[in-house]
């Protein structure tokens, strides 16, 4: 989460940025179409196919952040978080 003071106040913008767990290839979501996608979707999360051939899935975490992962399988319920594009 990266923050900047403004007037009175301070705003937080939620990382946008995720990348393929594959090739590390970097996305941003800057005009939320990725975000827009898992509104959709059921189980909140969107498939992304990679120019390298890997398919991924992304979210966004508790803190609105985006992360990206690997599924275990096509059928998976649960899944594991193998990349984040770290804001600290
Ligand atoms: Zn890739």
């Amino acid at each position: 989460m990266s923050c900047i003071s403004i007037g009175n106040g301070i705003l937080c913008m939620a990382n946008i940025d995720f990348v393929c767990p594959e090739c590390h290839k970097m996305y941003s979501d800057s005009n939320d179409k990725y975000l827009n996608r898992c509104n959709k979707n059921r189980n909140n999360c969107t498939l992304i196919k990679c120019s390298c051939g890997q398919p991924f899935y992304m979210t966004y975490n508790y803190k609105g952040n985006a992360v990206s992962f690997l599924p275990l399988n096509q059928n998976a319920d649960f899944i594991t978080i193998v990349t984040q594009v770290d804001d600290e």
